[in-house]
């Protein structure tokens, strides 16, 4: 059953920008602008696209991390747009974010138990005794040693502290994770196997992610469903296997040819874009990605492009698809 789990529609997040002693509003960073989608009870869904496209922006402001500047955000049909701060709280358990670099988000001073026990100790959740098993039994579950609890972050290596990251986000028993680019900064031989555990949990443990990638290939390996961003918008979504092989929008067939083909008699014709993403401050008009692409015709600087469901399921935004 695809019961949705949580529904973003018309989704905005602009940082306003100011100058002047008065700091006067004088324009938006438009990161995330107007986009819709849902996901399903267990689903992966990938997000893909450059950086700077407004990939972190959006998940974060999905979990109300950051205020959203309109739209709407359900949680298992709930309006959570306008919750406060306790209503939030709450939310928090539910949903779960896992980032780029454990490092950053795990504290030296503290053991690695601590840390993965803290969220419990902050929602208030079962007594010491009960907290130190629980921390036992989510080290094994990433595949680490409970042994480890008493250690120091400093003592593992990259893929371990993002085990550990994952072993953290579970605690609470979330039904949706966040993961922010969990393997970039990782080794490759490393990448396969945190994709891995992320996926057997997945499977074990009934979650749901968002799973935000510049790289198309991690994002092909773990996804249920893929949605393409581009320059704060969503230009392309579909089930993996259509997308993958049926790309519509010129950008992800851009995003598709810089994937290596392990089968050298396949290969594909690399197609490079110009330039960089344009700036969120100042988007260009009518179809956003028209500046760089290969396809574009003289209308695509004039009207957007709406997303539109071309296929069952298969949605994309553009003048000239397929
Ligand atoms: P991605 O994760 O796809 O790389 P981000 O969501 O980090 O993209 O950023 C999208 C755009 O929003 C970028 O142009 C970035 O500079 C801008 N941005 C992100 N956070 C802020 C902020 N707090 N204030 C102003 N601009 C921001
Ligand atoms: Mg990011």
């Amino acid at each position: 059953m695809d019961r949705k789990l949580v529904e973003v529609k018309g989704l905005k997040k602009y940082y306003p920008v100011t100058a002047g002693l008065l700091s006067r509003h004088i324009a938006d960073v438009k990161a995330v602008d107007g986009v819709s989608f849902h996901i399903a009870e267990g689903e992966t869904l990938g997000l893909v696209g450059e950086s700077g496209c407004g990939k972190s922006t959006l998940g974060r402001t999905m979990l109300r991390l950051e205020e959203p500047t309109s739209g709407s955000i359900c949680y298992r049909g709930e309006d959570i747009t306008g919750w406060d701060r306790k209503e939030l709280k709450a939310l928090r358990k539910e949903m779960q974010m896992i980032f780029q670099d454990p490092q950053s988000s795990l504290d030296p001073r503290m053991t690695i138990g601590d840390s993965i026990g803290e969220a419990l100790l902050v929602h208030g959740m079962k007594n010491e005794r009960e907290r130190l098993e629980l921390v036992a039994q989510l080290l094994k579950q990433v595949g680490l040693e409970p042994e480890h609890a008493d250690r120091y972050p400093h003592e593992f290596s990259g893929g371990q502290k993002q085990r550990i990251g994952i072993a953290r986000a579970l605690a609470v028993n979330p039904k949706l994770i966040v993961a922010d680019e969990p393997v970039s900064a990782l080794d490759v031989s490393v990448q396969a196997q945190i994709l891995n555990l992320m996926m057997d949990l997945q499977h074990s443990l009934g979650l749901a992610f968002l799973f935000i990638a510049h790289d198309l290939a991690v994002i092909g390996h773990v996804s249920n469903r893929i949605a393409v961003m581009y320059l704060g918008q969503i230009v392309e979504m579909a089930d993996k296997a259509e997308l993958l092989c049926h790309p519509l929008h010129p950008y992800t067939e851009a995003l598709l040819s810089a994937v290596p083909v392990p089968d050298p008699h396949l290969e594909r014709k690399r197609i490079v874009l110009q330039g960089e993403v344009p700036s969120p401050l100042k988007p260009p008009p009518g179809c956003r990605f028209h500046t760089r692409c290969p396809r574009g015709s003289k209308g695509c600087s004039e009207a957007e492009p709406e997303l539109a469901e071309l296929k069952p399921g298969h949605f994309v935004a553009c003048h000239e698809p397929g």
